[in-house]
């Protein structure tokens, strides 16, 4: 068959590689000049990557990880040491961890919780562990009804001190959404939980060791294309074309600088694209039905993604941060943690600004001196006196509408791959899998369509023609 795809973020990347797999033929059309939707990067006049945002893969990708293996690529994953550092408010310039231990889980992370005394008091770890008697005794079952509550909602209701939200719960919610804990899905917090308390590496961290456009997204199109898929840029979507009874009779490319549009005809239909962009373009006589009319509960949250060039090392530190700063969410020095962005000699800080609604309409030079005036306070040591570390350039990438903002009682809004329309299909991290809006969840839908699809047809086909063969979703 061959399927046309619109998006090539992740999902739709996957979703192909999937389908080639299975013996289809892609083809995926991107809006874009630049493959990977919110994984995407470019380089700059001085030949610096910068991206759409500072990207973490974790041990408890199965999904994503198999991809890698199956792109013979694992080796472009730089593993960390397994621990989560957090910088210290009340004493700047200071770090707390929570360094797991090489022990089976839970074990692992239970001595982690229990030896970092920087954070938490021992009543407030006996009181918030009490609290989560019910997800670890229930499982997902319970974790997915707990979405109709916010983690503050959550955390109140099992009797956890307030102090456990602010010290470590703010900063994780924040790297999860971009969103604080009054506003955040229990599910989405406890759904990482379980992960990371269930699996032996599955908070452990990887960065990868370039941009992901080159480093993860161009193997994906190599890998496609050299089994007769096709993967096109700047190919944006116009409109979906239906035939009389409603199904997809092609998709109009918007044909770029003064070319005429274009339709491309396929035998199946995938829209990879984000959840917003998809509620703008459906058609018409789609519009009325329940399906399509859940995706109106969901909407992309602002998040700001900040690269600053400084003229020395203000750290040696190789791994993610936690600021616990009202202003911003997670950081790296990227001149450490990142093979091709190494600089023994200069700091490259990507940072994550979250919740970015206040900011996502202000000026660059405004986000910016708001970062450096918390940076100020994160590496006091480099800041406030004569010989101050000097900002010798940036870049600051928003995205107004990133992944879907996962408030309470959005579980139910989002839609399977499969759509009630015979010839189209969904994928996408908003969609409905197991790993919430993540590069896994991303690929993990990519895998899940395409089996849809694969599915589809061995109804279509009798069985000793069909020879389908993907790999088995973990
Ligand atoms: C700042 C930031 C930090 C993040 N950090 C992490 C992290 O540490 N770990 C993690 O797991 N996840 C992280 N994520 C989330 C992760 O990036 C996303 O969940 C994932 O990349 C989404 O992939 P997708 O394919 O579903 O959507 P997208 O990447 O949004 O892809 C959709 C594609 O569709 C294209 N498109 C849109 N309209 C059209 C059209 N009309 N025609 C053709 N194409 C169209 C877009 O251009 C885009 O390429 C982060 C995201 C951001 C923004």
């Amino acid at each position: 068959m061959r399927v046309a795809i619109a998006g090539a973020g992740l999902a739709g990347l996957a979703c192909a590689k999937y389908l080639t797999d299975a013996g289809h033929t892609p083809i995926v059309l991107e809006r874009r000049d630049v493959l990977g939707g919110k994984v995407a990067a470019w380089k700059d006049e001085d030949g610096d990557w910068y991206e759409t945002g500072l990207h973490i893969f974790f041990g408890a990708y199965p999904n994503m990880l198999q991809l890698f293996k199956e792109l013979d690529i694992e080796d472009r994953l730089q593993w960390k040491e397994h621990t989560m550092i957090f910088n210290q408010p009340e004493t700047p310039g200071t770090y707390s961890r929570f360094d797991f231990p090489d022990l089976p889980a839970p074990i692992n992370g239970i001595v982690a919780i229990l030896r970092n005394n920087d954070m938490l008091t021992w009543p407030e770890k006996i009181r918030f562990g009490l609290g989560l008697i019910p997800a670890i005794i229930n499982g997902q079952k319970y974790v997915e009804e707990m979405d109709q509550y916010s983690f503050s909602e959550w955390l109140k209701k099992q009797n956890v001190p307030p102090r456990v939200e602010k010290e470590v719960f703010i900063a994780m919610s924040k790297a999860l959404n971009f969103i604080n804990p009054d506003e955040i899905s229990s599910t989405v917090i406890l759904t990482a939980l379980n992960r990371f308390l269930q699996e032996k590496n599955g908070s452990k961290m990887a960065f990868l060791d370039g941009s992901p456009t080159e480093r993860l997204c161009q193997p994906l199109v190599d890998y496609i294309t050299e089994r007769g898929g096709e993967v096109r840029l700047n190919s944006p979507i116009k409109e979906f074309l239906l035939n009389s009874d409603g199904s997809v009779r092609g998709f109009l490319i918007r044909g770029l600088n003064g070319a005429e549009d274009e339709v491309i005809t396929a035998d199946t239909y995938v829209s990879a694209m984000p959840v917003d962009p998809l509620k703008v373009m459906l058609p018409e006589p789609w519009r009325g039905m329940d399906f399509f009319k859940q995706l109106d509960g969901l909407e992309g949250v602002p998040v700001i993604n900040l690269h600053l060039w400084f003229d020395r090392k203000l750290t040696d530190i190789d791994h993610l941060l936690f600021s616990r700063s009202p202003l911003l969410s997670v950081y790296a020095d990227m001149s450490n943690t990142c093979k091709e962005y190494a600089n023994p000699n200069r700091s490259m800080l990507e940072l994550v600004l979250a919740p970015a609604k206040d900011w996502i309409n202000k000026s660059d030079d405004e986000i910016v001196a708001a970062t450096m005036a918390e940076l100020e306070k994160l590496f006091p040591q480099h800041f406030g006196s004569e010989d101050s570390a000097k900002l010798l350039k940036y870049h600051v990438i928003k995205t107004p509408r990133s992944v879907y903002k996962a408030t309470p009682g959005r579980q139910q809004y989002r839609p399977s791959q499969v759509t009630p329309i015979a010839n189209f299909y969904l994928t996408g991290d908003y969609t409905m899998q197991r790993y919430l809006a993540s590069m896994e969840g991303a690929v993990l839908s990519g895998k899940l369509t395409a089996q849809a699809i694969a599915r589809s047809q061995e109804k279509g086909v009798s069985r000793q023609e069909s020879e389908v063969q993907l790999a088995p979703t973990p």
